[in-house]
């Protein structure tokens, strides 16, 4: 079952995103951005993500999303863009220590 886990956008994502979603990498440091002319965006409501901003990486397929983003698309498809499943409970707990729990 798949969870959530924050993570901060760094410059270094930005420079090189692609780099990220090498599957040889530790899998906490894989990150598969939505990249739209060498820019990365959530791949829900296309917010551009830049340096500071605080993202959500799913563990399933590693997607990064907006906050904003996630909360849409998982209050109303209750599954990653991957199809992958979440243990709603982690997802909540998440959520809690991130600080924002209007999700369910
Ligand atoms: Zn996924």
């Amino acid at each position: 079952m798949a969870s959530i886990s924050l993570i901060k956008i760094e410059e270094k994502h930005l420079r090189n995103p692609k780099e990220f979603a090498n599957e040889d990498l530790p899998s906490d440091q894989q990150a598969k951005f939505h990249i739209i002319k060498g820019r990365v965006y959530c791949p829900i409501e296309f917010t551009q993500l830049i340096v500071q901003t605080l993202a959500i990486k799913t563990d399933c397929c590693k997607s990064v999303f907006s906050v904003e983003g996630f909360i849409i698309f998982f209050k109303t498809h209750r599954k990653c863009i991957c199809e992958g499943n979440f243990n709603r409970l982690k997802v909540t707990f998440a959520c809690f220590d991130a600080g924002f729990s209007d999700l369910f």
